[in-house]
């Protein structure tokens, strides 16, 4: 019986602590940044001033969500973000490998670089090829 009661104490505990984690993380988020509606692990840490960040700005995420490297970071607040995916042919019984590229915009607090892997949300077209935003980096490029 002794050692039932101890257990039931220590997990009683153990939950008492997260949730007083849980509380202080959501407050620090409110604070800082806009919720976007979708989970993210690594949100920004700096502040900046872009019309089209999705957390500092009025941009609105809605559709795919996709994760890729960047292949290239050399435009302006613009990266290409590349994956490669495999295709069944059915006639050949194989698989075929795909690879697509996509535009999509890279707010300064993000500041993702080429070989850094980023999750890509899509958005409102913002201009004729960019419909997507950088929404985190996965991880750094080494
Ligand atoms: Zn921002």
């Amino acid at each position: 019986m002794a050692e039932k009661i101890h257990s039931k104490k220590s997990s009683n505990a153990e939950v008492k602590v997260k949730v007083e984690k849980k509380k202080t993380e959501k407050k620090v988020e409110k604070v800082k940044i806009r919720d976007i509606g979708i989970d993210v692990k690594n949100p920004p840490t700096e502040v900046c001033n872009d019309e089209k960040c999705p957390y500092h700005g009025h941009l609105k995420i809605r559709g795919r969500i996709f994760q890729g490297v960047v292949i290239s970071d050399r435009m302006n607040k613009t990266v290409v973000v590349g994956w490669e995916y495999l295709r069944m042919i059915k006639k050949l019984n194989r698989y075929m490998r795909c690879r697509t590229k996509v535009i999509a915009h890279n707010p300064p607090c993000i500041n993702a670089r080429e070989g850094d892997v980023v999750r890509i949300a899509e958005c409102r077209p913002l201009s004729k090829t960019k419909s997507f935003v950088v929404i985190e980096v996965v991880k750094r490029a080494q």
